[in-house]
């Protein structure tokens, strides 16, 4: 049975007929504006067709996850921040976990892009398992960020953990949603409309579907620039810190229309497998790379283990771009 259907309205046209003949239905209704089209989604499917002469096509879906689905629109998406385009070709954001140093901030920053980073990640609230363990910097790493985006030309990508710190997000270019609050929904639905693309993170305990429903939140707000990010999940296996899966990642290429991303950073837990990892994301499809990256990782106050220093992500670059040449051309 259809549960969904959404209607794709064509380019101009008056939808004043159609929203009447959605309200003569006992239909629930989202009238939305995404990617420069008007779209109606309505659920769930009434009796007797709707149609009407300002639909330019429609889309039946029958699943738990709609907006997020190539059933109504069958292109990549792609999102552009400050040069870097996510969802065409490949690029890789790396930085540290969280920025937990304040000295030659620029230094580290430009060495990153030499070393192949298109995107700077950093994190300045961090959702930390005890809260004894360090918080982040908070609005000052935020501030370092921002030396770091200006040193470097690139853009960046911050983890926001509280609706009330949008404020201090007016500088970073992409917002996180991390592993722990991807069924936030009420930080979902106010990062989307805060207007910035959102790297939307898998959470840890969450299913394919549930992972590609939370990409719904946002984009039912009238965000549609969200990159999904598999960082592994939990499994019984613990010879990594998460399991990497790798089969949902090829899933969502497939099946939605929005970029991938992998984190084989928080999937690994240790440095010498976030190579493999990585590699293995590319293989699967991923568009997009989030590693984490520290001038000296073993001192790091979060994540220690799994931090890289910049020379090996310059090899993980050089491995990472020669696998996408030969698999993609
Ligand atoms: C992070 O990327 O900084 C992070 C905390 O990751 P996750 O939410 O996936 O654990
Ligand atoms: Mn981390």
């Amino acid at each position: 049975m259809v549960k969904y259907r959404v209607f794709v309205i064509k380019e101009n046209a008056d939808t004043s007929r159609l929203m009447e003949k959605i309200g003569e239905n006992s239909v629930s209704f989202r009238k939305l504006n995404l990617y420069g089209r008007t779209i109606v989604l309505i659920w769930p499917d009434p009796p007797t067709p709707i149609t009407d002469s300002s639909i330019a096509y429609e889309a039946a879906i029958d699943g738990d996850y709609v907006l997020s689905t190539r059933e109504w629109k069958k292109d990549n998406t792609t999102i552009t921040v400050d040069g870097a385009t996510i969802g065409e070709g490949f690029v890789i954001a790396a930085g540290p976990c969280s920025i937990d140093f304040d000295s030659d901030v620029e230094d580290f920053a430009r060495s990153l892009k030499k070393a192949g980073a298109d995107i700077i990640r950093g994190g300045a609230f961090k959702p930390r398992t005890s809260p004894f363990s360090f918080q982040g910097k908070g609005k000052q790493g935020i501030y370092i960020l921002k030396k770091m985006k200006e040193a470097s030309g690139l853009p960046t990508v911050s983890e926001i953990l509280d609706p009330e710190d949008i404020n201090s997000f007016g500088d970073v270019d992409i917002l996180q949603i991390g592993s722990r609050n991807a069924q936030n929904f009420q930080l979902l639905r106010k990062a989307s409309r805060a207007g910035k693309p959102v790297l939307l993170k898998r959470g840890m305990g969450n299913t394919y579907s549930e992972w590609l429903a939370t990409a719904d939140y946002v984009m039912e707000q009238g965000n549609g620039s969200v990159i999904l990010c598999e960082r592994g999940i939990r499994t019984f296996e613990n010879s990594t810190r998460f399991t990497l899966d790798v089969g949902s990642i090829a899933k969502a290429k497939r099946e939605s229309h929005l970029p991938v991303c992998s984190d084989p950073s928080h999937a690994a837990g240790t440095r010498e497998m976030v190579l493999p990892l990585a590699l293995s994301s590319i293989a699967a499809g991923s568009d997009m790379l989030l590693v984490e990256v520290h001038p000296n990782p073993t001192h790091a106050l979060s994540d220690a283990k799994q931090q890289i220093t910049v020379e090996s992500l310059a090899e993980l670059s050089k491995q990472a771009r020669s696998l996408v040449k030969l698999l993609r051309g």
